[in-house]
């Protein structure tokens, strides 16, 4: 760290949190919709808006912009030290259809923030820092979600990413051209010493508690199940209840023991059962078929599998019982991210040096981090939001809230930054 040549106390550096908001505002002004939100889904004319507004803010910081094969812009600020490995700050500008003002837009905004405090203060850093902005991160007009960190962890490749459509059937890269961030820069893993993003809890946890600032330790793992029951189907009025081989018989108590398996590792586990196929589906009929769709969820990797393994075992016994023919498909099994144990104690110091009230919590929804977290020291910080409600118009946040969660973030920042 240096300063116009002499030592600065950078614990008393603070952001402007009027001129973050101010940020937020004017962001939000682009594809704003009648009812207090956004719409600017991925490579949209809305997205290409946001972008072109993020340029001229880096721009005017002295940042390059530059852009990747898959769209994500990286804004960079130069370091004393140009070679050494750079701290990145990102998230996502896109947003849902129906989505809020702060999703992902805070932890990109809240970037520039920092870099526009260390402009006020002359502060030079010895590593460089950068700003990204992940292209599609959202996934509502082209699935798979986070697709340009994906790209660049290596998860999904180039080609398979630009031919990823959206329901009229134009192509990422299509759009990726016609909005004019079709860049040239490798979509691939480069070396950074840090990977940080700042984020709106989207769940009730800060706010029920309390709490100013979440310090996360990871994003939790999932396993999606199909469980497939073959009875027989028969009249629902002549057929003998105990003449039936009726695959309810065999769903009902596999749905309560994924109930069970949740309540039994509590508060960390989470069940779902979001979706169950009847076939043939007739009231009067009683069902040869069901497929019961069931999400499973847990932070640690060694208590998810065992939820799947457990899950595995009670149904194929209940539908024995049942007399039913059961298999259990894995659709998707996303391991759970543990974040830079180093990174989660700073965030943690910097927050108490801060004053702001703090605690450990683990990601429900996926972010950007999950992906940087594969080739990057990463971790998050949260915030709380009103109600814990997101992806939705009405999503809200304080001022004062979104100021600490920067404060947290320009001090992680400045720690990660200043020495090499
Ligand atoms: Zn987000």
């Amino acid at each position: 760290m240096a300063a116009g040549g002499h030592s600065t106390d950078y614990s008393t550096l603070r952001v402007d949190g009027a001129r973050l908001w101010a940020s937020l505002e004017e962001m939000a002004r682009i594809g704003a919709t009648g009812r207090g939100g956004c719409d600017r889904q991925a490579l949209s004319d809305a997205d290409r808006a946001g972008r072109d507004q993020f340029t001229r803010w880096a721009r005017a910081l002295g940042c390059a912009v530059t852009v990747d094969q898959i769209g994500n812009l990286f804004a960079r600020r130069p370091g004393l030290k140009p070679q050494a490995a750079p701290v990145l700050i990102g998230s996502h500008l896109d947003t849902q259809a129906t989505g809020g003002r702060f999703d992902g837009v805070y932890g990109v905004l809240a970037g520039l923030e920092v870099l526009h405090t260390l402009a006020d203060n002359a502060l030079h850093t010895e590593r460089p820092i950068e700003v990204a902005n992940w292209t599609n991160e959202e996934g509502c007009r082209f699935a798979p979600a986070m697709l340009g960190s994906g790209v660049v962890a290596g998860e999904f490749d180039l080609a398979y990413a630009y031919a990823r459509t959206d329901r009229d059937g134009r192509s990422v890269g299509e759009e990726l051209a016609r909005i004019g961030y079709l860049g040239e820069l490798p979509a691939r893993a480069r070396e950074f010493a840090a990977v940080f993003e700042l984020h709106i809890e989207q769940g009730p946890i800060l706010e029920a508690t309390n709490t100013t600032i979440g310090v996360v330790t990871g994003i939790q793992g999932a396993y999606w199940l199909d469980v497939t029951l073959i009875g027989k189907a028969c009249h629902a009025g002549p057929t003998p209840m105990e003449a039936r081989r009726d695959p309810w018989r065999a769903a009902l108590p596999i749905i309560d023991g994924a109930y069970a398996l949740a309540a039994k590792l509590a508060p960390d586990a989470r069940a779902t059962i979001g979706d169950v196929k009847i076939f043939p589906g007739a009231r009067n009929t009683v069902p040869e078929r069901l497929i019961v769709c069931v999400d499973l969820r847990h932070p640690e990797a060694a208590q998810l599998d065992l939820m799947a393994a457990q899950f595995r075992d009670f149904s194929a016994r209940f539908a024995a019982a049942a007399g039913i023919d059961a298999r259990v498909d894995t659709i998707w099994h996303m391991p759970p991210t543990q974040f830079d144990a180093a990174l989660i104690g700073l965030i943690g110091r910097s927050a108490a040096a801060l004053g702001y009230r703090h605690r450990p919590i683990v990601s429900g929804a996926g972010h950007d981090s999950l992906y940087t977290a594969r080739f990057a020291p990463t971790a998050m910080i949260f915030v709380p939001c009103r109600d814990g409600l997101s992806h939705n118009e009405a999503e809200e946040a304080l001022p004062a809230d979104l100021e600490a969660g920067a404060n947290v973030l320009l001090q992680a920042v400045l720690e990660e930054s200043g020495r090499s």
